[in-house]
């Protein structure tokens, strides 16, 4: 059966409940011409949870908050669809779910997410989405049971700054529980810590490992792990771990009908456009740019909305199609800021401070899911937790940095 909207507005389906979807809801709704659309979310799960804090659940913190995606698309006016974009007809114009119901759209916005896998044998996945991932970690270092770790990244796709965190709140714990003959090793095929800030913010990064003792291998794959011993490539080198915690490795969703790449990555253009198929947008982790993070899903997401409003005739500019990376960096101590500048897929200059660079301070910093999620502070996941593993984000952060373009604080309200 295919549905036709009983609404008169243009109709977009947002595939996906996660932050790219639901900001992509957000901003459409707050641009003008926006308030026309009939606007359906097709998600398969009830919540949106918020990943950035996973890193401090085996630290004692409670598990990532959630938020109920009834209650977002009650807030602003979508229709909530608990199931799966399965295919999409592109000639017909229609979204077929994973229960075969089939859905016209005028623009579609594919928003899925990427898909997790098992990194290496033997060694312990970090999953963001399961509360009780690495809770076994604090006990053992309490007990001794562990003394040299591992941790891993598994591939050049994705996000790795969670992994330092886990690394650094570990040497961060292991200082309070008087354990200094723990061995951290962070092994990762980056060619520098924290590569995609390379330039100031990855010269603090290496800064903060070295101060907390944690060695780190680049340009490094792990290849195999047997329990004991950490085999890594290139050059068949040995690291001997009693446990080794690794990301998992992505995968994309592969959408029947649309273009993906080899890894099923749906191919996406600098304006989320996905090629050869019109009116259908890719973006977040689903989508084959390289860094796979909260904010520029977040961006790409104002980008798409702006010009799904634009082909309908709105007087609205595109945004700017150089996105800028804004990261909280979690030590156990005080947390470090990230920001840089992304041009062609690569950061191009960075910066790194002990202050906040752009409000509301959230770990995703996005325009319009971030002032939301901030304003409900019953439902503020990032306050809450903050305060217990970073205290000097409690209250008013002592924002301020004069931004490259403007002096003052960044408000994320802005361009870019
Ligand atoms: C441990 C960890 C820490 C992180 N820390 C940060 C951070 O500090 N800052 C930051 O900016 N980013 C961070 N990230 C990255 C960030 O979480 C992701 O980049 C972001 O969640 C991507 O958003 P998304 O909406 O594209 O995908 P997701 O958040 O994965 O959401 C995908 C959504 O699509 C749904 N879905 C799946 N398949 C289908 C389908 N076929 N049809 C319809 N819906 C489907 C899923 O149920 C989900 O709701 C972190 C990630 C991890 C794992």
């Amino acid at each position: 059966m295919t549905s036709t909207a009983a609404s008169p507005g243009p109709r977009v389906v947002i595939a996906g409940g996660g932050v790219a979807a639901i900001e992509t809801l957000l901003a459409l709704r707050a641009l003008p011409g926006g308030a026309a659309l009939t606007i359906a979310v097709v998600a398969p799960g009830a919540y949106l949870t918020y990943r950035p804090l996973a890193v401090a659940v085996p630290f004692g913190q409670s598990p990532a908050r959630r938020y109920a995606i009834h209650g977002i698309c009650r807030d602003f006016d979508a229709t909530l669809r608990h199931d799966t974009l399965r295919g999409v007809d592109a000639d017909r114009r229609v979204a077929i779910t994973g229960r075969g119901e089939r859905l016209s759209f005028d623009a579609l916005v594919v928003a899925t997410g990427a898909r997790q896998h098992p990194p290496l044998e033997r060694a312990h996945a970090f999953l963001a989405d399961d509360s009780t991932s690495l809770r076994w970690l604090l006990p053992q270092l309490r007990r001794d049971v562990v003394r040299r770790v591992a941790f891993v990244v598994p591939g050049a796709t994705g996000w790795t700054l969670p992994l330092y965190e886990l690394a650094l709140m570990t040497a961060a714990w292991a200082r309070q529980l008087g354990r200094d003959d723990l061995e951290l090793t962070l092994v990762t095929p980056e060619e520098m810590p924290l590569a995609v800030f390379h330039g100031d913010g990855s010269a603090a990064v290496a800064q903060l490992l070295r101060d907390a003792g944690i060695d780190i291998v680049t340009g490094t794959y792990a290849r195999r792990y047997d329990g004991e011993t950490l085999t890594m490539t290139p050059g068949d080198r040995t690291l001997a771990a009693d446990r080794v915690i690794a990301l998992p490795r992505l995968s994309g969703p592969a959408i029947d009908g649309l273009p993906c790449d080899r890894d099923g990555f749906v191919q996406a253009d600098e304006h989320g456009c996905v090629p050869g198929v019109d009116g259908v947008f890719a973006i977040g982790d689903a989508a084959t740019f390289p860094i796979k993070q909260g904010g520029l899903a977040t961006q790409q997401a104002d980008r798409v909305a702006t010009r799904i409003v634009r082909a309908r005739g709105a007087a609205v500019r595109d945004l700017s199609t150089r996105p800028v990376l804004r990261a909280i960096l979690l030590t156990g101590e005080q947390p470090l800021y990230l920001r840089a500048t992304i041009s062609g897929g690569e950061s191009v200059a960075s910066t790194a401070s002990r202050e906040c660079l752009w409000w509301p301070p959230q770990k995703i910093a996005a325009r319009h899911l971030a002032p939301y999620l901030a304003d409900r502070v019953e439902l503020d996941p990032a306050r809450a937790h903050l305060n217990a593993v970073a205290p000097s984000l409690s209250g008013q952060p002592a924002v301020v940095h004069a931004d490259p373009v403007d002096a003052g604080p960044e408000l994320l309200g802005r361009d870019g």
